[in-house]
C-alpha cells in the first residue's frame, strides 16, 4: 500500500494569502489530490486559519532555506518555530523537514513527515552516504532533489532510486534531469512534485500540472512501464511527447514517451545511463542523427544511405538497431503528392522532375537520396558550398550557387531543408515569391509553424504544397510502428500534432488516466 495520497504532489507557492487559496482551489478543481504549499513564498507572516479555510485535499507545509532554492527570508530559528506551529495547526497531513534540522522537530500527531535533501549546484560525491544517514531518521518518505550537471549524475540518482529500501522521491533538477522526476515513478517513489503554475518558479526542471495533463500521464506509470524517449539538445520544443503519449494511450500500452535532453558528445554516455532502466527507443533529433548512425551496426537501408539515424530501437542484448524514418517519411510524402500534380495534368513521375533541396544538412541527406534512388533531377544549393558539393557529388546531383538558387531552370519541386522559416523567425523565407510558380510543387520541412512564409507565398501563387507537418506525422508513425508494431493513422496523428501547435489554445485533450493502459508495448 502506498503511503501517497496521490501519485502527483501540486507544488502552490504564492506570495499572497489570497493567491494560495485561489490556487489550492482551482488545483483540485482540475483533479489535484495532494498540494505542498511552499510557506516560504508568502511575502507575509502565515495566516494558519485563513490559509485552511480553503483546504480541499491532504496538505503537505514546506518552508524552504535559500540554500535549498526556497525563499524564506526570516531566521532559521523563526522558520522551525513556523513549522511548528504547521505540525500543530491541524490543519497539515505532511510536513517537509531538511534532513539537518529534522531531528529537533518531533513527530506529532497523524502528520506525516518527508525528510529531505536538496542541493541546487551538484549532485554531490557522497550522496549515497548522505541517503544513508537520512534513512536512519524517522520519516515517512525520503526526499533527494539534486542537480544533474553531467549525465553520470543521472545515472547516480537513477541507481539510488532503484535501490531505495523505503518510500523515496529521487531526482535529478535541471532540465538536464527532468526524465529522472518521471523514472523515479517506474522506480516506485510515491509521488511525482508538478507545478501548479508554471511561472513561478519554484524548482528547476520541475513539471506543471498542465504538462502532466497534455502530455506525460503518470498516475499509470509502474514498474512495468516501458519508456521510450527522444534524444536531442535541445528537446523542450518538440511536439514528439505529446504525439507518442497520445498514442500509446490510445492503444491502451502502458508506456511513457520522455524527452532526454543529450548535449553534443554525450551520446554514448546517455545510452549507458538509460540503458539500465531500460528505455527500449528513442527518436534522436538534433545534433545526434549522425552520431546515432555510427554507434550501431544494424542498419536499416535508410541509414546506410544516409549516415543518419532518427531512430534506435533497443535489441535484447541492450545494443540498438537504427532506422531513418525522416527518409521514408520523405518519400511517402512526395509519392502521396505525385497524384495530386497528376490530376493538374502536371509532370508526376519522380524520375522525370527537376528537384531543388534548399541545405546541406540530416534532412536535405535523407531528401536527396530518396530522391536520387528514384532518379529525379537533383540539384543542391547550400550557403555552406563544401556541403552541398559534398552531398552532390554522393548522389550524382548538380550544386547550385546559394545567390544562384532563383536562376534554377527548369525547376518543378523545391524542397527546403534550412531551418529559414521557423519558429520564431517566422517572417523570412529560403526563396524570393517571384520565383515560385503556380506549377511548381513546395515542400517546406519545417513544420512549427505549418503555415510557413514561403508555405503561405506558395499557396497564394498557385504552387502546390506539402508541408513539414505532413512529414513529421509520417516520420512520427512509423517510428510509433517501429516501437509498438501498431501502424496508428495518420490522421488521428496529423490532428493531435496541429492542436498541440495551436498557439491559441494548445488545445489537447487530456491524456487518459483511464487505467486502461495494461499491455506493454
Ligand atoms: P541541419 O543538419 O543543421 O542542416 C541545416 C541546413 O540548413 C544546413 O545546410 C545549413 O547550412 C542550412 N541553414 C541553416 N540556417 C540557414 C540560413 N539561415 N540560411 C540558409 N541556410 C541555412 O538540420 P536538419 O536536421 O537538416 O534540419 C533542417 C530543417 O529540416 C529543420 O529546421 C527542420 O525544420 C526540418 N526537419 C523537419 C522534419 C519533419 O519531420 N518535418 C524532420 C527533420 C528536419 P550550414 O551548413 O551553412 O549551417
Amino acid at each position: 500500500m502506498s503511503v501517497a495520497p496521490d501519485r502527483v504532489c501540486v507544488v502552490v507557492g504564492r506570495t499572497r494569502h489570497k493567491m494560495i487559496q485561489a490556487e489550492t482551489t482551482e488545483a483540485v478543481k482540475r483533479g489535484g489530490k495532494f498540494v505542498e504549499l511552499r510557506l516560504d513564498f508568502l511575502a507575509k507572516a502565515v495566516d494558519f486559519k485563513r490559509l485552511l479555510s480553503s483546504k480541499q485535499c491532504p496538505w503537505m507545509a514546506t518552508i524552504r532555506r535559500p540554500q535549498d532554492g526556497g525563499r524564506w527570508p526570516g531566521s532559521e530559528e523563526e522558520r522551525q518555530t513556523v513549522l511548528r506551529q504547521a505540525i500543530v495547526s491541524g490543519g497539515f497531513d505532511w510536513v517537509d523537514l531538511e534532513t539537518d534540522i529534522a531531528d529537533k522537530i518531533r513527530r506529532f500527531g497523524p502528520v506525516k513527515r518527508v525528510i529531505s535533501y536538496h542541493n541546487m549546484i551538484e549532485t554531490p560525491a557522497d550522496l549515497e552516504g548522505i541517503y544513508g544517514a537520512m534513512l536512519k531518521q524517522d520519516a515517512d518518505v525520503y526526499k533527494i532533489a539534486v542537480m544533474a550537471q553531467t549525465m553520470e549524475d543521472n545515472a547516480r540518482i537513477l541507481a539510488l532510486m532503484r535501490s531505495a529500501p523505503k518510500p523515496t522521491v529521487a531526482f535529478c533538477m535541471g532540465d538536464l534531469g527532468f526524465p529522472t522526476r518521471f523514472l523515479a515513478l517506474k522506480y516506485g517513489a510515491p509521488w511525482l512534485y508538478a507545478a501548479f503554475n508554471r511561472e513561478r518558479g519554484l524548482a528547476p526542471g520541475m513539471p506543471a500540472v498542465e504538462d502532466l495533463r497534455t502530455t506525460y500521464p503518470v498516475r499509470m506509470i509502474d514498474a512495468a512501464t516501458m519508456i521510450y524517449g527522444l534524444l536531442g539538445d535541445p528537446v523542450e520544443q518538440s511536439f514528439s511527447p505529446v504525439l507518442h503519449n497520445h498514442m500509446f494511450r490510445r492503444n491502451k500500452l502502458n508506456a511513457l514517451y520522455l524527452p532526454f535532453r543529450v548535449p553534443k558528445d554525450q551520446l554514448t554516455e546517455a545510452l549507458r545511463t538509460y540503458g539500465t532502466v531500460p528505455v527500449n527507443g528513442y527518436s534522436v533529433t538534433i545534433p545526434h542523427k549522425e552520431a546515432a548512425a555510427a554507434l550501431t551496426t544494424d542498419h536499416d537501408l535508410t541509414v546506410r544511405i544516409t549516415h543518419a539515424a532518427n531512430t534506435l530501437l533497443r535489441r535484447p542484448d541492450g545494443t540498438f538497431a537504427a532506422d531513418n524514418t525522416d527518409f521514408t517519411a520523405i518519400v511517402d510524402c512526395l509519392e502521396a503528392h505525385l497524384a495530386e500534380r497528376a490530376a493538374k495534368g502536371l509532370t508526376a513521375q519522380l524520375n522525370q522532375l527537376f528537384v531543388m533541396i534548399l541545405g546541406a544538412g540530416g534532412a536535405a541527406r535523407a531528401v536527396a537520396h530518396a530522391l536520387h534512388a528514384r532518379k529525379a533531377h537533383v540539384y543542391i544549393s547550400a550557403r555552406t558550398s563544401e556541403r552541398a558539393t559534398k552531398l552532390s557529388t554522393e548522389i550524382g546531383g548538380k550544386v547550385v550557387d546559394w545567390q544562384g538558387r532563383h536562376n534554377v531552370l527548369p525547376c518543378d519541386v523545391v524542397i527546403n531543408c534550412t531551418p529559414v522559416g521557423m519558429h520564431p523567425n517566422t517572417d523570412e523565407s529560403p526563396v524570393h515569391h517571384s520565383f515560385l510558380k503556380p506549377e511548381m510543387t513546395v515542400f517546406d520541412t519545417v513544420y512549427s509553424p505549418e503555415n510557413t512564409m514561403l508555405v503561405r507565398e506558395a499557396k497564394s501563387r498557385g504552387c502546390l504544397v506539402i508541408t513539414g507537418v505532413d512529414m513529421f506525422v509520417r516520420q512520427a508513425a512509423r517510428q510509433f510502428e517501429l516501437f509498438t508494431g501498431i501502424a496508428p493513422p495518420l490522421e488521428t496523428m496529423r490532428e493531435l500534432l496541429r492542436k498541440a501547435m495551436s498557439p491559441v489554445t494548445r488545445a489537447l485533450d487530456e491524456v487518459s488516466e483511464s487505467g486502461e493502459g495494461t499491455a506493454n508495448a
